[in-house]
């Protein structure tokens, strides 16, 4: 296992940490994809999740990195060894929902089946307690303000989706971009937002996914560094998908096809370099250090 000594961590902040977190699903279980794969199709599809997460822990281990992986309850199901070694090696087992449906597009009792059924399949897969969440595209948005108390009712203590930037669909309009607390009236929910970077008037997405394989490197570096330094953890995501070169092409539109395919060809070589450069850890282990 390889530490590098020059691992970013500021001094004198016992929260001021990067937390690396992995989406748990497979290539064609995107949101952008949805008129493209039926539900129905996934168990024809050929599935390609085991090892692109096992390459991402591969990367873990070589870097001595510990995260969060928010997984899916349907790759949970398919795929328990794979979701046993994430929690053998070290890393936080926490959901990702069962079906991948943005929230909006469920009801109350939907969303709540959806929640329930992901958080016991992953903890008797996981054998470990599940108490955070991450929504399917960062779908838990002001448009449906019932969700957080589902999320506390059952069981959940943290989430990670509101991503502080406003777009149609995504993120939140508060913009809030430090760790809070969300009430209802079932008790409080910490919400942990992906890392966003304030350059002047500017919201600058330093998060992962797609702003990671689309900006230059530095700039990332750049926006964590300010984050940490700010005294506020720095939330970081990828999906497994992200380091699969070699994953069937869909037919999509010129947006998605960008959103989706640019960068994937050098995003584990980035990766690598980022997991080298700053000291990552869970959202379990930086709980405990609090
Ligand atoms: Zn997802």
């Amino acid at each position: 296992m390889v530490t590098a000594p020059s691992k970013v961590r500021p001094a004198g902040y016992g929260r001021a940490q990067a937390v690396f977190t992995v989406d748990v699903e497979d290539w064609f279980q995107v949101s952008a994809f949805d008129s493209h794969v039926s539900r129905s199709s996934w168990e024809t599809l050929e599935s390609r999740v085991e090892r692109s997460t096992d390459r991402l822990l591969a990367l873990c281990a070589d870097t001595g990195t510990k995260g969060t992986f928010f997984t899916l309850g349907w790759v949970a199901d398919r795929y328990p060894a794979l979701v046993r070694r994430i929690a053998e090696q070290g890393h936080e087992v926490a959901s990702h929902g069962y079906w991948h449906q943005r929230i909006p597009t469920l009801s109350e009792a939907e969303f709540r089946a959806d929640v329930q059924r992901a958080r016991a399949v992953l903890e008797d897969v996981s054998g470990t307690p599940v108490t955070g969440y991450r929504a399917p595209s960062f779908s838990l948005t002001d448009e449906v303000p019932w969700a957080t108390r589902v999320l506390v009712e059952e069981g959940y203590q943290y989430d990670s989706s509101r991503f502080p930037i406003a777009r149609p669909g995504y993120g939140t309009a508060s913009g809030e971009r430090v760790p809070h607390l969300l009430h209802t009236e079932a008790g409080a929910l910490h919400e942990y937002p992906p890392a966003v970077w304030p350059v002047g008037a500017l919201q600058v997405p330093v998060a992962g996914g797609g702003w990671f394989r689309q900006f230059p490197a530095w700039l990332i570096h750049r926006g964590l560094d300010a984050v940490l330094q700010s005294g506020q953890p720095a939330v970081f995501y990828l999906h497994p998908w992200e380091v699969d070169p070699g994953q069937p092409r869909l037919p999509v539109g010129l947006l998605t096809r960008v959103r989706h395919y640019r960068g994937l060809g050098a995003c584990e070589h980035r990766l690598r370099a980022l997991l080298q450069r700053f000291e990552f850890t869970s959202f379990h282990h930086l709980f405990q250090a609090a």
